[in-house]
């Protein structure tokens, strides 16, 4: 993933550098079923340390979410498994990597509340209670809410690049958005009727509106795994 493409510049950071490598927009680890073959995937030219922290934060996202996902559900089966064997030192092939494992595990046990711990506040909408168990069997796991607006941003920018090989420069904010059911609901009308559509399903699915007078700016709807909702928009600064 890291192996180096020639110089040019990265679309995260936007510097020039001798060293390109490709970026893979939608995690590789993130496709519901990896061995398919002939699997297409979104590639965007990044540094090596854009590459790398994305990596980590997106391996560390993974997981997190691979507990609060359905297991059952065809898209997500295979990442909970995966999540699961990826925290399981029994697994290891050797010392280190049983010990990167355990190490793993007991930052995500470390990010766990059950029962009445749990806050009923920040709740990632989608991502809360769906199998309609009493509270004392519910377990929550803490994630950073930086985490899910870099992901998206990054999603964003891939987006784009790949799509009109724009970059998203200083003069844009992005915003990332959660939004409530409602919130939710009332733009959906908006992106069914105005959104062009980007998706590697089923992994994710991109609604994009975008006016013709500036291709950087937009609205973007983000969905994963079917399973829960992002929301970016990209404006010029004031
Ligand atoms: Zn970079």
């Amino acid at each position: 993933m890291t192996k180096p493409i020639g110089e040019g510049i990265c679309v995260h950071c936007l510097r020039y550098v001798d060293k390109l490598t490709w970026d893979h927009v939608f995690p590789v680890s993130w496709y519901p079923h990896r061995t398919s073959p002939g699997i297409e995937m979104w590639k965007m030219p990044a540094c090596h340390e854009c590459n790398h922290a994305y990596g980590r934060m997106e391996e560390n996202l993974l997981l997190r979410l691979a507990m609060c996902v359905d297991p059952e559900a065809p898209a997500t089966k295979e990442i909970v498994q995966r999540a699961l064997r990826a925290v399981d030192a029994d697994a290891g092939r050797n010392y280190k990597d049983k010990l990167r494992r355990y190490k793993k595990r007991e930052s995500i046990l470390r990010n766990i509340s059950s029962g009445d711990q749990i806050s009923s506040e920040g709740i990632y909408p989608q991502l809360g209670e769906r199998w309609g168990r009493p509270v004392d069997q519910q377990s929550a796991i803490s994630v950073k809410a930086e985490s899910f607006a870099k992901f998206a941003e990054k999603i964003v920018r891939g987006i784009v690049f790949i799509q009109d090989g724009h970059l998203i420069d200083d003069r844009y904010q992005i915003v990332f958005a959660a939004l409530t059911p409602e919130g939710d609901r009332e733009l959906d009308s908006s992106f069914r009727d105005h959104g062009s559509i980007h998706a590697l399903e089923p992994g994710i699915v991109v609604t994009r509106i975008a006016p013709e007078s500036d291709p950087c700016v937009g609205a973007f709807r983000i969905e994963v795994w079917g399973q829960f909702r992002m929301f970016v928009t990209v404006q010029l600064r004031a």
